[in-house]
């Protein structure tokens, strides 16, 4: 069973919402698109995981563990009575090469080296061994999860550390072996108390590069005609409710602006003052959890999603026409579902 959620790294959400409302320079284009890809690849892991099974085993996903004292990622550590098994989530595409411990794509030498990346992070998970007195051993692998991914190695080097596409169901279903009984709920425990927060900070962002406005949550166009309950897009005819483009937009904020409170002014501002500071208010009020100071009112989100941050209030516009957007009690989600049927 997993025990913690996969959940959309904040460095991820940051590019995708800074491509949103500004122009990525080549450094951070790239960045968005490692951690696109990145984060679809776990997401395939998980998918297999979940059609092989995986109720007997404790899985923790996309954690940081303090270890060694260092902040450590895992993409996926399952536990079992005496065991740990970790394994590094690769998406590569296109053909690569291993040999004399180097990566080489197209000949060239690459710097990432995911097999001394699970090998030291193996290291550091040994220790807790000494530290919390209990036995196991560490399993180590490579999973590489895209189909189009093309492998050579000349000397078979680590051979036994790397999982290959076509493996991965076999390799996953294999796991279900494992026993999981008082050891391993013990094991589970201790890693659980190690979780930390992601230590990285993001970058700082510069509110002069950022485009002020409403964008379209299908096309990213900015041309939109706003109504009183909801804003239309003027290039893809996308229709969106007020309410729930005023909380994208405070999320948007909030991404941006970690540090920074979340007020109405605040996303007023973001939104070039296309929509109402009462509007705004009334809208936070009812979504986020309010800080009461006054003038200095400040709102937060308990989860940094927009789907949660929704559903958790209650969110039913009647004005909601997107599937993805009507949650159990939106006055037509059970036709919605007929028709999906
Ligand atoms: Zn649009």
């Amino acid at each position: 069973m997993f025990l913690t959620d996969r959940k959309k790294p904040k460095e991820l959400m940051y590019y995708e919402v800074l491509a949103r409302r500004s122009e990525l320079k080549t450094a951070e284009q790239r960045s968005l698109q490692y951690l696109t890809s990145g984060f679809e690849g776990e997401r395939q892991f998980d998918a297999v995981f979940d059609a092989v099974g995986h109720d007997n085993l404790y899985i923790f996903r996309d954690i940081w563990l303090e270890l060694d004292g260092a902040a450590v990622q895992l993409d996926s550590l399952v536990v079992a009575d005496d065991t740990l098994i970790v394994n590094e989530i690769k998406n590569y595409s296109g053909s690569y090469g291993y040999d004399n411990s180097e990566w080489k794509v197209r000949g060239q030498q690459i710097s990432e080296d995911p097999i001394s990346q699970v090998r030291r992070t193996a290291g550091k998970l040994v220790k807790i061994s000494y530290a919390a007195g209990i036995k196991f051993t560490v399993q180590k692998s490579v999973v590489f999860v895209n189909p189009y991914f093309i492998f050579e190695s000349s000397d078979g080097k680590d051979a036994d550390m790397l999982i290959m596409p076509n493996r991965l169901k076999q390799y996953l279903r294999s796991l279900g072996n494992y026993h999981c009984g008082r050891s391993a709920k013990m094991l589970a425990e201790e890693i659980q108390r190690r979780i930390v927060d992601n230590p990285w900070p993001l970058p700082e962002t510069d509110p002069k590069r950022l485009r002020q406005g409403l964008n379209c949550w299908k096309c990213g166009g900015y041309d939109l005609e706003i109504g009183r309950f909801a804003t239309t897009c003027w290039i893809c005819r996308y229709a969106e409710p007020i309410e729930r483009h005023i909380v994208r937009t405070a999320l948007e904020f909030s991404i941006l602006f970690p540090d920074r409170a979340i007020t109405k002014q605040a996303v007023c501002g973001l939104t070039g003052g296309a929509i109402g500071l009462q509007t705004i208010q009334k809208t936070l009020r009812k979504f986020l959890r309010m800080v009461w100071g006054g003038n200095r009112t400040h709102y937060i989100f308990d989860v940094m999603d927009l789907d949660r941050t929704l559903n958790n209030a209650g969110y039913a516009s009647y004005y909601e026409h997107d599937p993805a957007f009507m949650f159990q009690n939106h006055p037509r989600i059970h036709k919605v579902k007929q028709n999906f049927l």
